[in-house]
């Protein structure tokens, strides 16, 4: 039976809306899971691993400490009722099913208050006798022994998701709502929201038939660059940083295996800090002395497609990327692709 004291359960309760079967299940998943696992996550100690949205994952958010804010409950719409909880330090983690309701099934007359409660047509007094039936279904669920009622698994070693990363938000160009980088979405000179592009790849077909393509963000650039000190007038040369950190995603970090010291790779970035004006004639290295050229005949990084390319040296091969000499990209560009260079 449970351990849960009257005024922790209040407070669970309050957490959650109402006291209910699902609700009660959820406090025996969570002290089976603290059971095996120990205390509470203040922070991230702990990670659940969710396969279905009902009252359950409530009493685990409060009583395990995985929450979603913190990032530390994973939703998977499976819509199954198995709850993994699993502890960072070590990978230790336990599986737990609820077991199928046999035995502690409904009379046909309560199946039928329980239909007309959810139809929303029950009168006042069913739904008063509703919930004095949902309390007691509860309090046995609370009081009856943990193997009638879960399955629970231990597992070594249980394949941990990624810490919950912490990455700064942008504004969308399109609606200006703070959107978290990487969700940022590269078309053409702007970066957009999941709604946003949509409706800039809609309206760009139909004014002009071009349909603006997706590039992926792999990585981002580091080093002591700074757009604010970037000569502002088009075509301006750009520096070259001796010494450039190319952090790649984790999702994609498997792409450099086969690179090697002091190769030359091809790094293509985006001009992300470029002003939006892409003029297609411009002074050659920002030269006002020398007569204006087309865009496609310089390196400028005021174009219609904002894309820079560069041949470096690796110089390291770090765990997030690698470590590169003579990149002309401003610190914090985004990072289109890495292929080896062809002279
Ligand atoms: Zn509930
Ligand atoms: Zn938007």
């Amino acid at each position: 039976m449970t351990e849960l004291t009257a005024p922790r359960l209040n407070n669970l309760v309050a957490f959650h809306g109402h006291f209910c079967p699902g609700l009660a299940t959820g406090v025996r998943v969570a002290e089976a899971a603290l059971s095996a696992l120990g205390t509470r996550a203040e922070d991230e100690e702990l990670v659940a691993v969710v396969e279905t949205s009902n009252c359950v994952v409530d009493a685990i958010q409060f009583l395990v400490g995985c929450t979603y804010g913190k990032g530390n409950l994973i939703h998977l719409d499976h819509g199954k009722n198995v709850f993994t909880i699993a502890r960072r330090s070590d990978g230790k983690a336990v599986r737990i099913a609820v077991k199928p309701v046999t035995g502690r099934g409904l009379t046909s007359d309560q199946q039928a208050l329980v239909a007309r409660v959810r139809g929303g047509d029950a009168t006042e007094k069913e739904r008063q006798q509703f919930g004095v039936l949902w309390e007691a279904r509860g309090r046995a669920l609370l009081e009856m022994p943990q193997e009638d009622l879960l399955d629970v698994e231990t597992l070594e070693n249980y394949a941990l998701p990624e810490r919950a990363v912490i990455e700064p938000s942008e504004s969308c160009d399109g609606c200006s709502v703070q959107v978290m980088a990487s969700r940022l979405i590269t078309l053409g000179r702007r970066r957009y929201c999941v709604t946003c592009q949509i409706t800039h790849q809609l309206t760009c077909l139909a004014e002009h038939r071009v349909v603006p393509l997706y590039v992926t963000q792999i990585g981002v650039v580091e080093n002591e660059l700074m757009p604010a000190d970037a000569p502002s007038s088009p075509g301006s040369a750009r520096a070259r940083s001796p010494r450039s950190r190319v952090v790649v995603h984790e999702a994609y970090r498997k792409g450099l295996e086969g690179l090697a010291l002091g190769q030359m790779v091809d790094v293509l970035f985006y001009f992300s800090k470029a002003p939006a004006e892409a003029p297609l004639l411009q002074h050659p290295r920002g030269d006002r002395t020398v007569p204006k050229r087309g865009v496609f005949t310089l390196r400028s990084p005021h174009r219609p497609s904002p894309i820079g390319l560069t041949a470096v040296e690796i110089l390291e091969l770090v765990p997030d990327g690698l470590v590169v000499a003579g990149l002309d990209a401003w610190h914090g560009s985004p990072v289109l692709d890495i292929k080896p260079h062809k002279d």
